[in-house]
């Protein structure tokens, strides 16, 4: 992460969550570090993404409706301060809605359907032909979100490239719509685990997969989760050479571990033989526990004061009502509609 070059100039950094489930640690190593640093040099928005989150889970509201908070108590127990970020919540923002209802015009079905997470996205949710058109249209959804704030950075996961993508097209269309630059485009921030893998390693660690380790995990659900995990499938016998490449306990501890010169050892120990998959799990173990035991901590004690979590989202969509409505404005205007 480069944020010094931009130390002079603060950017306006808009990231959110879909509300679908609780945070874990994809969401950790791949954005919430990230955003912990950037909120005392820059101007950073937290969109908690409700509608978003209902573009699949209509049929079971309280999914996204549940998690709201919990969401919330996940960024204030990483260290988020609403006093640097502002949290706000995506349905409390009328103008948001608005303004996909526009870009909806300036975007073809076969754009939406060549965006390649929407495509994997589709396949592994089983919708076929039964695709909601909030699904299918979610990146636009996601482009007025990101203009709605006029980000200028926005931290992702690398799943959500072909988004931003997506959003700086629509951006061109607007200001070659309107004639000059009404918009300004955006630009990724990725970290160095700009996705983490499930512990099985078959696909990214996903709230909607049911394969993530959360923030809130117990001590027995991460000790499970660690056991579990897929290594080496040749490395039968403690003295035989291992495989570290796809091995995924050694990519949590170079996601995690903090001594990067002990995991380069214990790599090359594995790599010619003599290290068993139980040490190298053992010490993952340790880890995770020693970073995620402060972390539940903090959350439980969050989530015990639900007036709290609920004020940091009104004051936050306050504020986010009022920057994005004036968005809304220039969009119209665009359009000719500002006529009363
Ligand atoms: P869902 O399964 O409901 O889509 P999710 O786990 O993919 O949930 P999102 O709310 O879609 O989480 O993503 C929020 C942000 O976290 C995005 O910027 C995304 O790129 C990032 N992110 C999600 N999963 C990972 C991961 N495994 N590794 C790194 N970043 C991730
Ligand atoms: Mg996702």
């Amino acid at each position: 992460m480069n944020t010094k070059q931009n130390a002079e100039k603060p950017e306006i950094i808009l990231t959110g969550d879909r509300a679908t489930g609780p945070l874990h640690l994809g969401h950790y190593v791949g954005s919430l570090k990230q955003r912990v640093t950037l909120q005392s040099i820059h101007e950073q928005t937290i969109l908690v993404a409700d509608m978003q989150g209902l573009t699949d889970n209509a049929h079971n509201p309280k999914k996204v409706s549940s998690n709201i908070l919990n969401i919330v108590a996940d960024y204030l127990a990483v260290g988020i301060d609403p006093s640097k970020t502002t949290i706000c919540l995506q349905s409390q923002l009328p103008a948001l809605a608005e303004l996909t209802m526009y870009y909806n015009n300036l975007v073809t079905i076969s754009r939406l359907e060549r965006n390649p997470t929407v495509k994997s996205e589709i396949q592994n949710k089983g919708f076929e032909r039964s695709i909601p058109a909030g699904f299918l249209t979610y990146p636009i959804s996601q482009a007025a979100d990101i203009t709605g704030f006029k980000a200028s950075l926005v931290p992702v996961g690398d799943d959500q490239l072909p988004m931003l993508e997506q959003t700086n097209e629509i951006v061109r269309k607007v200001n070659s719509l309107a004639g000059r630059t009404v918009l300004s485009e955006c630009r990724p921030l990725l970290s160095n685990a700009s996705r983490l893998p499930s512990t099985d390693g078959k696909n990214k660690m996903s709230k909607s997969m049911g394969n993530a380790i959360n923030l809130g995990a117990t001590e027995k659900e991460i000790s499970v989760a660690v056991k579990s995990m897929y290594t080496d499938p040749n490395h039968l016998m403690v003295e035989d050479p291992g495989k570290v490449e796809g091995n995924i306990v050694f990519t949590y501890l170079d996601a995690f571990h903090p001594d990067e010169a002990y995991i380069n050892q214990l790599k090359e120990h594995y790599r010619r033989g003599g290290l068993g998959d139980g040490t190298t799990k053992k010490i993952l173990e340790e880890c995770l526990q020693d970073m995620l035991r402060p972390i539940r901590e903090r959350r439980g004690e969050f989530l015990n004061d639900k007036a709290q979590l609920v004020d940091i989202l009104v004051k936050g969509s306050q504020i986010s009502r009022e920057k994005t409505a004036e968005v809304l404005f220039n969009v119209k205007d665009i359009f000719g509609l500002n006529i009363f």
